[in-house]
């Protein structure tokens, strides 16, 4: 019998971080292989617990959560970000230009489905956090990728940029601090970025999920900010810098000139009811989140276990005879590479199979991130640096073998 046809929608659309390796590591756990696993930024799982003061406003809101709730999301949620929006410097945000959902993934979709047309483009990063890239396409847009190469710090090229836009191009999407480099954008950067979308009238979308995950002094400069009346979407959540990833809350917030943005805000108000509303019980823990002290600074200043975790991989690199790295100045991640003069014709899946199969450490190939002929790999702070330790033995082993091949 003809099996059922998927949409074709799908040909183009990859999300390898949860894809062939990842079910390749679970057969090889089943049989019994203790696997180190450095694939995934779910600090959850690596007992990086939420903070109390989240659950327990969760608790205590069970009953309140039975019914529906506003599309857009809790009243009390959405005046917490629109004041923390506000505080940042955005202009022209108020609870009716907040929208909640189930986390920022939702939303990535919705803010492209809202946006779109056939053939329409956006500016995307390569290397990008992959959902970027799927939702454009599942919503019949194309990509068209700005680099940012190591060479320069993992930071894009403002020229590149502008001379990629076209008549299509509506808008640029931003992540930063950045998944998968790790990298911090200066604001000089933004305020050139910022500009070159008032010249071309684009949206901006900055993906500004790991906001607060920051290293060694690094400053975070929220593009709404800096964007003034320019048309922007900042999309935050619960999910790193408050290690909440399964309660699946995130939000965005549409600032600059309202009159340039108010069609826009109804085709998402439109497409946010159509899905009635967002988990209504964990909207609740985004008060206290948003209102409290960060407790993910703890955890990145010396001493704390994503600080140490980066310590041991910026040692581990340094050690290595195969390996170069761009210090990573926020997020979860790590974004090594495989030194051309060492190792030629590297090929990163190759490598990263190998790893998992010969040495059960699994990472994810930079190619995976949109960028083609990677040779990165992507390794997350989150296990203790004890076992950071072990994996850089480990991988140094594989490289010296690929080297010997
Ligand atoms: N954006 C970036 C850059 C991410 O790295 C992730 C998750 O890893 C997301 C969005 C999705 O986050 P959420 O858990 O809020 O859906």
């Amino acid at each position: 019998m003809a099996s059922i046809k998927p949409s074709a929608h799908l040909a183009d659309v990859r999300y390898e971080i949860r894809g062939a390796l990842t079910r390749r590591s679970r057969e090889l756990e089943a049989a019994g292989l203790p696997i180190i696993k450095l694939n995934i930024g779910n600090p959850g799982r690596y007992g990086f617990d939420t903070p109390a003061h989240l659950r327990e406003a969760i608790a205590a809101h069970l009953h309140d959560s039975e019914a529906y709730g506003h599309e857009q999301g809790l009243e009390e949620a959405r005046e917490a970000i629109a004041a923390q929006q506000r505080f940042r410097g955005a202009r022209g945000v108020d609870v009716e230009r907040i929208f909640v959902g189930n986390g920022v993934s939702e939303l990535i979709d919705l803010s492209l489905r809202a946006l779109l047309q056939p053939g329409d483009e956006v500016l995307l990063p390569s290397p990008d956090y992959p959902l970027w890239s799927a939702a454009t396409i599942l919503n019949d847009g194309k990509p068209r990728y700005y680099r940012c190469l190591a060479e320069n710090g993992h930071l894009p090229d403002p020229a590149e940029i502008e001379s990629l836009i076209s008549p299509r191009t509506r808008a640029i999407v931003l992540i930063n601090p950045n998944n998968p480099t790790g990298a911090v954008y200066p604001r000089p950067l933004l305020e050139q970025i910022v500009a070159i979308a008032a010249r071309h009238r684009l949206l901006l979308l900055s993906d500004e999920i790991y906001d607060e995950i920051l290293f060694d002094g690094a400053s975070f400069h929220p593009l709404a900010e800096v964007a003034g009346d320019v048309p922007c979407v900042s999309f935050g959540g619960l999910s790193k810098v408050h290690r909440a990833c399964g309660y699946r809350v995130g939000w965005m917030s549409l600032s600059g000139d309202p009159a340039r943005t108010t069609d826009y805000r109804d085709a998402l108000q439109l497409l946010a009811a159509l899905r009635l509303c967002a988990n209504v019980t964990a909207q609740w823990a985004v008060r206290p989140a948003l209102q409290s002290a960060p407790t993910i600074n703890s955890l990145t200043q010396p001493g704390g276990r994503l600080h140490e975790a980066r310590r041991m991989i910026l040692e581990g690199v340094a050690a290595s005879q195969y390996l170069d790295l761009v210090t990573p100045g926020g997020a979860l991640y790590a974004f090594p590479r495989v030194r051309a003069d060492r190792i030629p014709e590297f090929d990163d899946n190759a490598f990263a199979l190998r790893l998992l199969e010969e040495e059960s450490v699994l990472v994810v190939p930079g190619s995976s991130f949109n960028v083609p002929h990677s040779r990165h790999l992507r390794l997350t702070l989150l296990p203790p640096a004890d076992q950071m330790r072990e994996v850089f033995v480990r991988i140094e082993r594989v490289l010296e073998r690929m080297a010997a091949d």
